[in-house]
């Protein structure tokens, strides 16, 4: 069962290396925080029992992980050939809509449909077209109907449903798609913690989707997942209509120049902890390690950067779907964290807007846990947003968060630097909650007799709530 307090939070992606409970067990007791669902890849039967597997694991266990869904928006792909076939340099090939299995067309020229049937409105000559992550490069010569006529500038093979980027093109598609919706349902239903959106670009994708859930009365918390130019250019107001951000690199670094990645990572992470969002870095983080048992020396400093650039998450996807290591890789990540955490800088950053009175007191509660050798902060939160301004502070200090609302203990899981825990809250007596939390806290293993917590919490001054913060010892 975890305990060593480790502040950057791991997210794994679920797959058939990992889908089965003595896994899940190793990879809970190696401490994943969140299990995320790939709906590219998951039916609803498998989504649903996947779900009920990993709560009954967590039971058994006696740790709770977060469930995220993540649903693929306005995606374009190709449809099936009736085999792989390779493409030729300087080839002439056609991507059609509508007319089936791919093959050779009337006028000889070989063709693939595409599940998209605006494409030819999408695009102009001379545009690009990539297809399966990128390996595959063709350009635009011309426009008809809804046939697309390319050239075929680097080759590959063409296999069924690959995944077509068009870097700076703006596609129509809806943000989110029929199929989306019947994906969604199932994880309102199931009660998930978070749905992933691929492909946000604008801030509306996000209202809409939020408008969504609350028809369906879902308390789950919306991801957006930032992975073309579009979604750069609006990257500030996508992270103010969103709950958290995920840096998808693996389509960024296809829609835009790879060299454009660090700084387009580092710039979305500042950006979120200033707007106090939580934010994820994915894709390629342990990619050797789907094949090897060691991590890459330039892995380990990847891992190492986002950890020093004080993202909230770092996210598995193939190691922990078809890898041969799922476990180790979580190991991995934990060695690295705990060395990094260990240089972290103390002082609370200054960098974040902070407008109302409260907010600004959760800095000075900040400042003076981080003056306090040993100390931790003690929240009691409802909502989640206290939490999140401490968890953005960044302070160098465990931020052990109390909630009686059971989504939102698993929702915390998100945020860098928070213990949840979930607990009832006396009312009528604010004096019995912290209590209650310090008996938690030293039951569980977090804090001795004597530790020193800075407490920020309510209480009842004659007829009035009063915001206080507290300098407590545990009894
Ligand atoms: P995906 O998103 O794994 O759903 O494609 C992540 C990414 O593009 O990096
Ligand atoms: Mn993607």
């Amino acid at each position: 069962m975890k305990n060593p307090y480790r502040k950057t939070k791991i997210i794994f992606t679920i797959g058939p290396a990992t889908q089965d409970e003595a896994t899940l067990e190793r990879l809970i007791h190696a401490g994943v925080d969140i299990c995320r669902i790939n709906m590219a890849h998951a039916d609803h039967a498998w989504s649903r029992e996947i779900i009920r597997r990993v709560r009954k694991v967590c039971d058994r266990v006696g740790r709770q992980i977060a469930i995220m869904m993540d649903v693929k928006g306005p995606e374009i792909r190709t449809g099936d050939v009736p085999e792989t076939f390779e493409l030729e340099q300087g080839e002439t090939f056609d991507f059609t809509y509508g007319e089936g299995i791919g093959g050779i067309g009337e006028d000889g020229v070989r063709r693939v449909d595409v599940n998209y049937p605006e494409l030819a409105n999408d695009i102009k000559v001379g545009d690009t077209v990539l297809v399966d992550s990128g390996l595959i490069r063709l350009k635009v010569l011309s426009l008809e109907g809804q046939r697309v006529r390319t050239e075929v500038i680097i080759p590959g093979p063409i296999g069924n449903r690959r995944h077509i980027n068009l870097p700076g093109v703006r596609v129509n598609l809806p943000a989110l798609t029929q199929k989306d919706r019947g994906d969604v349902d199932v994880g309102i239903e199931e009660g998930i913690e978070f749905f992933a959106l691929s492909f946000v670009r604008e801030p509306a994708d996000l209202d809409l989707f939020h408008n969504y859930l609350a028809e369906q009365n879902s308390p789950a918390k919306v991801i957006a997942k930032i992975e073309d130019q579009q979604a750069i250019t609006n990257l500030e107001g996508i992270i103010k209509a969103s709950d958290g951000l995920m840096v998808a690199r693996g389509d960024l670094g296809i829609e835009c120049p790879f060299e454009d990645l660090p700084l387009i990572q580092s710039r979305a992470i500042n950006t979120c902890i200033q707007n106090t969002t939580p934010v994820i870095v994915a894709t390629h983080m342990l990619e050797s390690m789907i094949d090897s048992p060691i991590p890459t020396r330039a892995e380990v400093t990847d891992i190492a950067n986002a950890i020093r650039e004080q993202a909230d998450c770092v996210m598995l996807s193939g190691e922990t779907t078809v890898g041969k290591y799922p476990v180790e890789c979580v190991e991995t990540i934990n060695r690295i964290a705990d060395r990094m955490e260990m240089e972290d800088c103390t002082a609370p950053r200054g960098d974040l807007a902070l407008k109302s009175p409260k907010s600004k007191m959760l800095r000075s509660a900040a400042y003076l846990a981080t003056e306090i050798d040993d100390a931790g902060i003690v929240v009691f939160t409802r909502r989640g947003l206290l939490t999140q301004k401490l968890s953005s502070l960044r302070a160098g200090v465990p931020i052990y968060a109390f909630t009686d609302n059971q989504e939102l203990f698993r929702q915390l899981l998100l945020m860098r630097g928070v213990e949840p825990f979930f607990m009832e809250f006396d009312d009528n007596d604010p004096e019995r909650t912290i209590q209650n939390a310090f008996e938690a806290l030293k039951n569980r293993g977090w804090a001795d007799k004597g530790a020193k917590m800075v407490v920020v919490t309510n209480v009842i001054a004659g007829k009035k709530i009063v915001d206080t913060i507290q300098f407590r010892e545990v009894e």
